[in-house]
């Protein structure tokens, strides 16, 4: 048998028939930049996470870029991000001109107050958070220190559209918060897309004025910004989702929840499951994961890693600081095992069977 890691195809098939109609409404209206349907999508997902505000635009990495830029954050200041994340964060930092700094992670992949804390000096303004692989990392702690200390709190929360603790929904924890909507993602356009929430009005109104030349109305520009948007036929795309995205959301937990099951007896680590967090990525630990990742491909079953390298241990980001000891740890025995909704039952029993029969050889 052969097991795809992800099957796009798959999950467009799927829901063929309402995306096409999306997408000729959108092509017919004659309308592709902005308009109404780019304004239901914001609306939809503010109202879905309980937010204020959602300004979409081009991607999550430009999401995190506007963000920074509209709090101020630039040449001297220090950010701190996870040693063990997507690369984005700590470019985003970059790009404004800013310093990053890297706080090493748990086993969870996600930074604790605690150690952030260590890392705060008299030039940080800002903590990106991430929920890694859907997981919430400790938002209440960290939105605590920040307050503490006077600096913003961001969530990246590219991988954990959903995810809740009590009636809050991630995106709201922060001063703001950022979600992609990159294909993969578990909220996903058919091209890329993103969008930053926050209730904060004033910063808002400051991040949808980046996102478009800094323009308030025609010929009208209050700042530098850019230009980054989320296409029409992109949010159409989106709002189609929307509606499909509780069933995912649940879809992906079953299937992890029957892995967390019949992998209780193995030598691995397995992520926690927690009622807080939804499944991004099913993201195991083992010591022999290359040999695991070999004998799997053999057998047909495709897996990938998330991430093979540590940002900590990245020339461009590399400091003459401390190890990563955590990151470094998890770059070399993290492997990601097939998790899509459409994954079927019979696949992912092979994709078991493998990985069982690896260890009990
Ligand atoms: C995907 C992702 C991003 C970036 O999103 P793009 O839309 O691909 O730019 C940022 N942070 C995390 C944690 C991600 O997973």
């Amino acid at each position: 048998m052969e097991v795809e890691f992800l099957d796009l195809q798959r999950h467009y098939f799927e829901i063929e028939k309402e995306i096409n109609q999306a997408v000729s409404r959108v092509l017919k209206s004659g309308w592709y930049i902005g308009g109404e349907e780019v304004a239901s999508f914001e609306k939809n997902f503010s109202g879905y996470i309980h937010c204020a505000h959602c300004i979409s635009c081009g991607n999550g990495t430009d999401a995190l870029e506007i963000i920074l830029r509209a709090l101020e954050i630039g040449v001297e200041d220090e950010v701190i991000v996870p040693a063990f994340t997507w690369v984005s964060e700590a470019e985003a930092v970059l790009a404004v001109g800013g310093n990053v700094v890297f706080a090493d992670v748990d086993a969870d992949g996600n930074i604790s107050a605690a150690a952030v804390e260590k890392k705060i000096t008299a030039h940080t303004k800002a903590v990106i958070g991430v929920h890694l692989y859907g997981k919430m990392c400790d938002v209440e702690a960290l939105a605590a220190l920040c307050k503490k200390h006077n600096i913003f709190f961001i969530e990246d929360a590219a991988q954990a559209h959903g995810a809740s603790s009590g009636d809050k929904v991630v995106g709201t924890f922060g001063d703001a918060a950022i979600f992609s909507f990159y294909p993969t993602k578990n909220l996903g356009a058919y091209g890329d897309g993103g969008a930053i929430t926050t209730n904060n009005n004033e910063l808002a109104e400051q991040v949808r004025l980046i996102t478009d030349h800094g323009q308030s109305s025609r010929d009208v520009h209050h700042r530098a910004g850019r230009n980054s948007r989320l296409d029409p036929v992109q949010a159409a795309i989106l709002n189609v989702k929307m509606e499909h995205l509780e069933r995912y959301t649940l879809q992906r937990e079953v299937l992890a929840k029957r892995y967390i099951e019949a992998f209780q007896a193995l030598p691995i680590n397995l992520p926690a499951d927690v009622k807080s967090r939804v499944w991004h990525l099913f993201v195991i630990e083992a010591l022999q994961r290359d040999k695991l990742k070999r004998y799997l491909q053999e057998k047909g079953v495709k897996t990938a890693i998330h991430y093979g390298n540590a940002l900590s241990k990245m020339n461009i980001y590399k400091t003459a600081d401390q190890p990563y000891p955590v990151a470094e740890r998890l770059a070399a025995q993290s492997l990601s095992l097939p998790l899509y909704p459409e994954l079927k039952a019979e696949e992912q029993e092979y994709v078991i069977e493998k990985i069982q029969a690896f260890f009990i050889k």
